[in-house]
């Protein structure tokens, strides 16, 4: 895992995650909050900044904000207060941000991820709310050649940020930290957390040190990568520069670096353009937030259950492997559909079997995901059970599952337009091949009569061998029995 960083130093790595919640409005007005509108559209004078306006709190944004906190495990503050971060930036018309500075929502979080040798807890330094900034854009307009424009449509809008301890010790921890963060995230609902729309964002804080040394060494951020692969390449790079600079005996330079991903590289931003002073200051506008204890109650009892939790419920109720449940709670959609397919089906545990054998990788030959799949939830119940009762052979389920994704339909239509195909009952053939057995194995039959009961396994092989793996097993079991009792 962590062959790329050499033997004799250590990465710290803590990451900054920036998550926009999913409201209808922005957190202080009323403009909506959606994405992808005509530039401008959703703007008035509080998002646009215009003197003597006022911000007024979104309650939903608070609650969301709390229940995303709640599932990361923080302990949420009754008292947190607004600040004012002060800073210069075309698409910030306030010359300042609306966030949460030294008594943030939420704080002592932790969530467990899957590291070398077990698993590790990351801490969760702090979950605070805040407005995002407006955008610029450099294309997609007449003029961008020369030109930028700025789009405020996103001023305003909620976010959370997510701030972790140093506890990250290698580029794929990180990776697996975000893939874990997003996944608890998503079953909230509080957020999509589509990181091509920007609703999810994260900045990394990555030194090294000398393996066994206390002492952290001087960091660098890396800034506004737009993937989980690239945070990780962006974090590989980065250790490898950093040591590089050390062996060489020069110093690294706190700095803003930000990645190119189509060269693999970070790169220093000009150091003007990152002398912060944010001059936090409590925002005079806004009264503290304060979240009782009943308010908390009524939050917490909205939490669902999380991921984690899930899976190991999934493997007590249903008797599926660890790896069955971590394959089928990728998304909450998912995991509702199986459980509800495992519910109505006579056996949960051959509908886990069908998703994985059967579903996912006819799926990953088309290149669909889950939520696309022709055959849903409920079509995979029904053919489990029609396998289960013996009705089709899972050679035919196999032909169906085929011509339903090449057709496109679920399961159900497949299997009416098929003309509810069963499998043979017709027990003449399997009796006259049988009788053929029966002639040309003497030895075996005297043994079976003679009281040696396991001898029909032998003939239920061959009759089965004989009939190309067509036969239902069920009923070639009563075939054999009454032929060799007879
Ligand atoms: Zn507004």
């Amino acid at each position: 895992m962590d062959g790329t960083i050499r033997a004799g130093f250590e990465p710290v790595i803590g990451l900054e995650v920036h998550v926009q919640l999913l409201t209808e409005s922005k957190i202080f007005c009323s403009c909506s909050a959606r994405f992808g509108r005509p530039p401008n559209t959703h703007v008035c004078p509080v998002c646009l900044g215009l003197p003597g306006a006022l911000p007024v709190l979104n309650r939903k944004a608070v609650e969301f904000a709390t229940l995303a906190a709640m599932a990361l495990n923080c302990q949420i503050r009754e008292t947190s207060i607004f600040a004012r971060k002060n800073y210069f930036y075309p698409d910030l018309p306030k010359g300042y941000q609306i966030s949460q500075y030294d008594k943030p929502l939420a704080e002592h979080g932790w969530i467990d991820i899957a590291a070398l040798g077990g698993k590790k807890k990351i801490r969760i330094t702090r979950v605070h709310l805040e407005e995002d900034a407006g955008k610029s854009l450099h294309a997609g307009f007449p003029d961008a050649a020369d030109k930028t424009a700025i789009d405020l449509n996103r001023s305003g809008v909620p976010l959370i940020e997510i701030v972790t301890e140093p506890d990250i010790a290698s580029p794929d921890e990180a990776f697996e930290f975000l893939t874990r963060l997003k996944e608890i995230i998503l079953y909230t609902g509080v957020s999509d957390c589509n990181m091509e729309e920007g609703s999810l964002r994260c900045d990394a804080n990555v030194s090294v040190r000398p393996r066994g040394e206390q002492k952290l060494g001087t960091k660098t951020e890396v800034k506004n990568v737009n993937s989980f692969r690239f945070i990780r390449d962006a974090l590989g790079y980065e250790i490898e520069r950093q040591i590089e600079v050390i062996e060489a005996g020069e110093k690294i330079v706190q700095e803003t670096r930000l990645y190119d991903p189509s060269e693999g590289r970070t790169y220093g931003m000009r150091s003007k353009e990152q002398a912060h002073d944010y001059r936090y200051f409590p925002e005079p506008d806004l009264l503290p937030l304060v979240m009782d204890t009943e308010w908390q109650t009524e939050i917490r009892d909205r939490l669902p259950e999380l991921p984690e939790a899930r899976r190991l419920r999934m493997v007590e109720q249903f008797g599926i492997t660890a790896h069955d449940a971590q394959v089928l709670t990728s998304t909450k959609s998912l995991a509702d559909q199986f459980e509800s397919a495992a519910k109505a089906a006579k056996n949960a545990k051959r509908v886990a079997n069908l998703v994985q054998s059967e579903l996912m990788g006819r799926l990953k030959a088309k290149g669909l995901e889950i939520e696309n799949s022709p055959v849903s939830m409920k079509g995979v119940a029904e053919s489990a059970d029609l396998v289960e009762s013996g009705i089709i052979s899972g050679k035919m389920l196999k032909d169906l599952y085929d011509l339903a994704f090449e057709r496109a339909k679920d399961f159900p239509q497949i299997y009416e337009e098929e003309g509810r195909p069963q499998q043979s009952t017709d027990t003449s053939v399997l009796e006259k091949i049988m009788d053929e057995l029966i002639a040309a194995n003497p030895k075996q039959v005297e043994q079976y009569r003679a009281g040696k009961k396991t001898v029909a396994g032998f003939f239920v092989g061959q009759v089965m061998k004989a009939s190309k793996g067509q036969a239902n097993p069920q009923i070639v079991n009563q075939v054999v029995t009454r032929k060799l009792e007879s």
